[in-house]
């Protein structure tokens, strides 16, 4: 157990091995020393560790003379939109996100309903590292209440939010599959709550995990296509573990990546707002770029991760952002993941244009992208990038900019390349994309020979 506590989002570790309850308790101590004073609200997604955890950060919290609000299993989302409506000091979300279920983990969720900053997070493992924590009296102790009302308060805020009567007149037949994940407890009901015709596969919580891998991709939604086809519905929605990612699938059982959604979702706010700015991540379609520039817009990359987009959507004011794996944050309603919101904007979409989904999407284009990976020790990784940086632009036809905010970002007259060190694993990973398969292969391939020979000469 000698890896850093927090990883890129929060803490993500195999439980037993990696992680114990009392790592989880003086976490819990950590948080409560760090804030001092006032309520923290605790959620977890349907991990078989899960309340376990929440226990332990509890005790460790209460230890310090802070407040706790227990709000059972809920969305991540939900868990950020009650710590905001409530005015909590921070919202602790115990989950491992879409990581198999032997994983187990915390979120950390401020008041403004944004995750916490890396720099906060920093400030949050220095307490938890030096173990000084904040020892409350017997009579000074925090005290640990429940609350039951997230969840609907969570779906009346987004019924609130878009247009739910035009939806309700269309009677759209949606298949859900929150994945056994938090989402069991809110998509169904919210798409009850706007007239559709639902039927829910993979609807039961369980920590197990047992209808599908919790990663809402193409290859593990086979079921979720298999149903949208065969009962002709309108819509498939899936979600991960926790329930801040959304994947939609066409009714011809199509599975739409989370760029192209955004792209259709921005074209409409920006008819409708004054704002301008559409934030995503370095590795989304150039496609989005297209779509939003169209529309009068601009789009502003960002390091991947939902908060780097979230940061930045409240520095630039931006009307929405997002990333391709299937987050959605609209600025309108709050800071987090709003995986909820998007479904409803989509169904209002095809409400509103009278179109399919698939109809809607077919607008948007689609540009061929690969991916390759190759073997390279940790301690390389730097120097390799270093070295990278100086000579993988010369070698690229019609180098246009290089972009350095999050790996090594190479945008070309036509397509681009992103060359990122892994965060967990000793490879280096590639992703291109451009307009024909030809000039992708071609991007790959010069790209892949130029980060091997580097890594041998390094
Ligand atoms: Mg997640």
């Amino acid at each position: 157990m000698t890896d850093r506590l927090f990883g890129t989002t929060g803490v993500r570790k195999v439980y037993g091995t990696e992680f114990d309850l009392e790592m989880a308790m003086n976490l819990g101590k950590a948080l409560g020393t760090h804030l001092g004073e006032g309520t923290v609200l605790i959620a977890r997604d349907a991990r078989t560790t899960g309340m376990m955890v929440a226990d332990a950060l509890s005790a460790g919290i209460m230890s310090t003379g802070v407040n706790v609000v227990r709000g059972g299993i809920m969305p991540t989302p939900t868990l950020a939109f009650a710590t905001k409506k409530h005015g909590f000091g921070t919202g602790l979300m115990v989950t491992a996100s879409h990581n198999p279920p032997e994983y187990t983990g915390v979120k950390f969720w401020s008041g403004t309903s944004m995750g916490y900053r890396p720099e906060e997070e920093r400030e949050l493992e220095k307490i938890y590292e030096s173990k000084e924590f904040k020892v409350a009296s017997w009579d000074a102790l925090g005290k640990e209440h429940t609350m039951e009302s997230a969840v609907e308060d969570h779906i009346e805020a987004i019924l609130k939010k878009c247009d739910a009567d035009l939806i309700r007149s269309k009677e759209f037949r949606v298949i859900v599959d929150p994945g056994n994940g938090a989402a069991c407890v809110l998509t169904p009901y919210l798409m009850q709550r706007l007239n559709c015709k639902v039927v829910t596969i993979n609807g039961q919580l369980d920590g197990h995990f047992p209808g599908r891998p919790s990663e809402p991709e193409e290859e593990s939604l086979g079921d979720l296509i298999q149903m949208v086809k065969k009962t002709g519905a309108d819509l498939g929605i899936a979600h991960d573990g926790d329930s801040d990612r959304v994947v939609f699938v066409t009714g011809d059982g199509e599975v739409i990546r989370g760029d192209r959604t955004i792209a259709l979702l921005a074209r409409q706010v920006l008819k409708d707002s004054k704002g301008k700015t559409v934030v995503t991540t370095v590795d989304s379609s150039l496609v989005l770029d297209e779509i939003v520039d169209k529309a009068g817009g601009k789009t502003v990359r960002t390091p991947v991760g939902d908060i780097q987009v979230a940061i930045k959507l409240g520095e630039a004011k931006g009307v929405i952002g997002g990333e391709a794996c299937g987050v959605y944050i609209f600025p309108e309603a709050h800071l987090a993941p709003e995986p909820f919101l998007a479904a409803c904007r989509v169904l209002e979409l095809m409400a509103k244009t009278g179109k399919t989904f698939s109809e809607l999407i077919g607008d948007i284009p689609q540009y061929p992208l690969l991916k390759g990976k190759l073997n390279c020790p940790n301690e390389k990784k730097q120097p390799v990038m270093d070295a990278l940086a100086k000579q993988l632009p010369k070698k690229l036809k019609d180098m246009v900019e290089v972009i350095t905010v999050d790996g090594l970002g190479i945008s070309l007259k036509q397509g681009w390349v992103l060359v990122r060190p892994s965060g967990t694993e000793p490879v280096i990973r590639i992703t291109c994309e451009g307009p024909t398969e030809d000039i992708v292969k071609e991007i790959l391939k010069t790209s892949e020979e130029v980060v091997k020979s580097t890594i041998a000469s390094v």
